[in-house]
C-alpha cells in the first residue's frame, strides 16, 4: 500500500512513527530542508546552537522529536526540500517539486500534516520594509540567529505575540513595546479554563511576567492606528488605547499577527469539505476526531486540520495513522487509541479557553480604512473591494469571496489569499451586512505556493 505523509512537523513525525511501527514504508515529504515543523524548526547545517537557547522551555520535546525524526528517515522514503504543489484526488496523485524538478507520486492513502501560518490583519503601513509576521520574526531568530530589527514592536494577539517578544528580549534585542489588541479583562475571564493547560498556561504567565519585570512597554486592549515608515523602513507604531488616547513608539521593525490559520490548501484540492469554526474564527477542513475526512484515503492531523498546538499535533498525528491503519485492515492497539482520544479531548477543552482568551478581532479587519492596502500582491485597497462589492450587489446576488476575487483580483497574486483572505472576507461580509461564514472562503488553487512555470506546464 502506497502511503504518503506530507509534513514533518510534530504531527507528521508521530504519524510516520506509527506507520513505520506497523511495518509500512511511507513516502515522507517536506518542503523544508529538514523536519521539525514550525515550532521545532532546525537551523541550517553548520549553524550549531544549543537546544536550550534555541527552543527554551521546549528544548526537551524538541530534542525528542528530532531524535524520532532522524531515526525514522532511513526507514521511509524521505524527501526533504520537496513541495507538494498539487493534489489530484481522482487520479490519487501528488505533484511535487524538488530543486526545480517536477514529479508525480501515486498514493493509496495520504496523511496531510501541513501545519499553519500567521493570520494577518492589514493595517496602514504594514507593507513597509521591516514589517514581518510574528512567525517570520521567530523563524529568523530560531533558524538564523538574527532578529528582524534592533528595536522591535510586537503587535497583534495570541500566545505567539508574548512568546516571540520574550524570545527577542531574552536574545538581547530591544523590545520597544508589546501591543495586544485583546483587553486584559478578556484574558482574565478565560483564566479558569486556561488552568487546564497546566504547564502551557504557566509558561504563558511566565513570559508576560518576565517582560513586565524588565520594564518592557506593554499595552492591552489597543487599536493599532498605523505602522509608520518610509520606503527605507519602519520608523514607529501608533495606536489608540481603550480610553481613546493615541500613543506612539519608535522602532525599526514590527512583528505582527493575530493567531494562526490552517495551511489547508492540499485538503481543499483533495475535495475535503470545509466548515467555518466559529470558535477559532477559521475555515477548517472536515474530519472526525481521528483525522478521517469524508474523502476516502485522505487523513488530516495537526494544525493543518484546525489549530491545536504542537502537543495536540503529536497526538493527532499518531491518531490519524492508527485510523489509516485500521481502515486498511491492520490490527491496531485499542488501548492506545483510547489513550490518544482521551488526550485529544482534554486538549480540546484547553483550546476552547485559549480561543476565548485571544479572540480574533474581526471588528479591526472590518473597520479597515478605505486607503489601506488589503491585498499586497495585487496592490488592492480595502475601499476598492468595498466599492466593487456594492456595485456587484446592486446588479445581482450578493457576491461571495471567490466572486470578489474574480472582479477585484483580491487574493489572486502570489500568496493566493493566504495572507489577505481572512481580512478580505471580513470586509466583504461587513459591506454586505452578512455573517463572515456566509461570504465563504477563498478556494485553494494549484500551485499551492509559487513555482516556476516550466514544471507546472510539464505536469499539465
Ligand atoms: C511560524 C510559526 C511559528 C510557531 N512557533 C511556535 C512556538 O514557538 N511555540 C509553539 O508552541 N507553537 C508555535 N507555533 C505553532 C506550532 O508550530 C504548531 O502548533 C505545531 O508546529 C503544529 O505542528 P504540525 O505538525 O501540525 O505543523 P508544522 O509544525 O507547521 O509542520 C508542517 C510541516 O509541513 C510542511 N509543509 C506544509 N505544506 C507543505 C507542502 N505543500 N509540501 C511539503 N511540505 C509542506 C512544512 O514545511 C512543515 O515542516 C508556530 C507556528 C508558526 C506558523
Amino acid at each position: 500500500m502506497r502511503v504518503a505523509v506530507v509534513g514533518a512537523g510534530p504531527a507528521g513525525v508521530r504519524a510516520v512513527e506509527a506507520l513505520v511501527a506497523a511495518g509500512l514504508t511511507p513516502v515522507w515529504i517536506d518542503e523544508a530542508p529538514d523536519g521539525g515543523g514550525r515550532i521545532y524548526q532546525r537551523p541550517p547545517p553548520g549553524l550549531l546552537r544549543d537546544p536550550g537557547k534555541l527552543y527554551g522551555f521546549e528544548a526537551g520535546p524538541a530534542t525528542a522529536l528530532h531524535a524520532a525524526l532522524d531515526a525514522l528517515k532511513p526507514r521511509t522514503d524521505w524527501r526533504p526540500e520537496t513541495l507538494v504543489w498539487h493534489l489530484r484526488p481522482g487520479a490519487q496523485r501528488l505533484s511535487t517539486l524538488h530543486r526545480g524538478r517536477q514529479a508525480e507520486l501515486a498514493y493509496d492513502a495520504a496523511i496531510l500534516c501541513t501545519g499553519a501560518m500567521d493570520r494577518v490583519i492589514p493595517i496602514p503601513g504594514w507593507t513597509w520594509p521591516g514589517v514581518t509576521t510574528l512567525g517570520a520574526a521567530q523563524i529568523a531568530l530560531k533558524t538564523q540567529g538574527c532578529g528582524i530589527g534592533r528595536r522591535v514592536v510586537f503587535l497583534g494577539t495570541g500566545p505567539l505575540l508574548w512568546l516571540v517578544a520574550y524570545q527577542y528580549a531574552k536574545a538581547g534585542a530591544q523590545v520597544a513595546a508589546v501591543l495586544d489588541t485583546t483587553p486584559f479583562a478578556t484574558k482574565a475571564m478565560a483564566a479558569p479554563g486556561l488552568l487546564r493547560g497546566g504547564t502551557t498556561f504557566a509558561k504563558g504567565l511566565y513570559y508576560t511576567a518576565w517582560l513586565r519585570a524588565r520594564g518592557v512597554r506593554i499595552a492591552e486592549g489597543i487599536t493599532p492606528l498605523a505602522i509608520e515608515g518610509t520606503a527605507h523602513g519602519v520608523t514607529g507604531v501608533a495606536w489608540r488605547d481603550s480610553a481613546g488616547r493615541t500613543h506612539h513608539v519608535d522602532c525599526d521593525a514590527t512583528g505582527m499577527g493575530w493567531g494562526l490559520k490552517p495551511e489547508a490548501q492540499l485538503a481543499d484540492l483533495a475535495a475535503v469539505p470545509f466548515r467555518f469554526d466559529a470558535q477559532q474564527h477559521n475555515w477548517v477542513p472536515q474530519r472526525d476526531a481521528a483525522g478521517r475526512t469524508p474523502v476516502p484515503g485522505i487523513y488530516l492531523a495537526g494544525d493543518g486540520a484546525g489549530i491545536g498546538g504542537a502537543e495536540v499535533a503529536e497526538i493527532a498525528g499518531a491518531r490519524a495513522a492508527l485510523a489509516l491503519l485500521e481502515d486498511s485492515g491492520h490490527r491496531v492497539d485499542a488501548a492506545q487509541v483510547t489513550r490518544l482520544d482521551a488526550r485529544l479531548a482534554r486538549q480540546a477543552r484547553f483550546r476552547t479557553a485559549l480561543e476565548r482568551a485571544f479572540p480574533f478581532p474581526a471588528a479591526l479587519a472590518r473597520a479597515m480604512a478605505d486607503d489601506t492596502i488589503l491585498c499586497r500582491c495585487e496592490g488592492l485597497r480595502a475601499g476598492e473591494l468595498r466599492a466593487a462589492a456594492r456595485a456587484e450587489a446592486a446588479t445581482g446576488p450578493a457576491p461571495e469571496v471567490n466572486r470578489a476575487k474574480a472582479f477585484t483580483r483580491v487574493g489572486m497574486g502570489r500568496c493566493q489569499g493566504r495572507i489577505c483572505g481572512a481580512a478580505a472576507a471580513e470586509i466583504l461580509a461587513a459591506e454586505l451586512g452578512r455573517d463572515v461564514a456566509e461570504v465563504g472562503r477563498l478556494r485553494g488553487q494549484p500551485p499551492v505556493k509559487p513555482i516556476p512555470i516550466a514544471p507546472a506546464a510539464e505536469a499539465a
